[in-house]
């Protein structure tokens, strides 16, 4: 029986990066999604075909809830259980950037509220969800080793004062990671944070001429724009546990970018 991961925002980006390197490894996968359902269909259709070249038959089945709502959360969770009837990875991916990336000396408590919503209350609840049912998974079979991972950003240790809302809310990502971590290591369950530095994908779009330039006048060590397939690499390790006395811990996918130079 393959192994079970539900991936937030796996429709587009860096979650369907994720989602097509745990696929050619043989995982089944809840792809979930806010409101680009074509763009889910893509990833399900691309996650199988990928699967069958790498001589895996898998399944991937795609879910449209908003991580921010607790109601959507809970059905999110009904339909991995009723379509795959386990889980053992759950990815914390989908998130937002500031809306309207004003400066945090403009910014509105509505706009906050929103971010919030989405990049922090939305990963502490599923996280809270997914170790309850892995505890679950664990009395029924005490060999079973659940594993969750945060999809954190450099924007939780690096200030963008255009960007307050979302720093603050992976700066918080990186204490549920601690919180889930130590709650949840007794039952075998590892939980990672992973920090991607400039990734290419819708969410930077609008920023490419920046990075473009940054990145050329030697921003990362390595000189070159991250790829969503860089993150989904990292991931695929961690499910795959290759580090099974490690949780808790930071795994920077950014280039080099902290290292500090002069
Ligand atoms: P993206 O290209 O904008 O894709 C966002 C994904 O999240 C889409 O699949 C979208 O679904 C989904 N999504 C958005 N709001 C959602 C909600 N409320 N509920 C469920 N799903 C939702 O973003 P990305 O660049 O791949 O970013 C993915 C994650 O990596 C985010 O947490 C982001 O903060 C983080 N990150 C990104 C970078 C970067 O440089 N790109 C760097 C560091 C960290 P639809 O397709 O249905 O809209």
């Amino acid at each position: 029986m393959n192994q079970v991961a539900l991936i937030t925002g796996a429709s587009r980006g860096i979650g369907r990066g994720i989602a097509l390197e745990l696929a050619t490894a043989g995982w089944d996968l809840v792809i979930n999604y806010a409101g680009n359902r074509a763009a889910a269909e893509g990833t399900a259709k691309r996650c199988v075909e990928l699967a069958g070249e790498a001589g895996h038959t898998i399944r991937a089945e795609i879910c449209q809830a908003n991580v921010g709502q607790a109601e959507d959360r809970d059905r999110l969770i009904e339909f991995t259980r009723e379509q795959l009837g386990r889980l053992d990875l759950l990815v914390n991916n989908a998130g937002i950037t500031s809306i309207g990336r004003t400066d945090i000396l403009e910014a509105t408590e509505e706009n906050w509220d929103a971010l919030m919503a989405i990049n922090l209350k939305g990963p502490f609840f599923l996280s809270q969800q997914a170790g309850r049912w892995m505890l679950e998974q664990r009395e029924a079979d005490n060999s079973r080793r659940g594993k969750i991972v945060n999809i954190s950003s450099i924007s939780a240790h690096t200030v963008s004062t255009n960007r307050g809302d979302y720093c603050v809310a992976k700066a918080g990502l990186g204490m549920v990671t601690k919180l889930f971590a130590a709650r949840l290591a007794d039952l075998g369950i590892n939980v990672y944070e992973v920090c991607p530095g400039v990734i290419a994908s819708d969410m930077t779009a609008p920023v490419q001429a920046k990075y473009d330039k940054l990145i050329d006048e030697g921003l990362t060590p390595i000189r070159r724009w991250g790829e969503p397939s860089d993150v989904g690499k990292a991931v695929l390790a961690l499910a795959q546990d290759a580090f099974p006395f490690t949780t808790g811990e930071v795994i920077n996918v950014d280039g080099g970018f902290t290292i500090r130079r002069i």
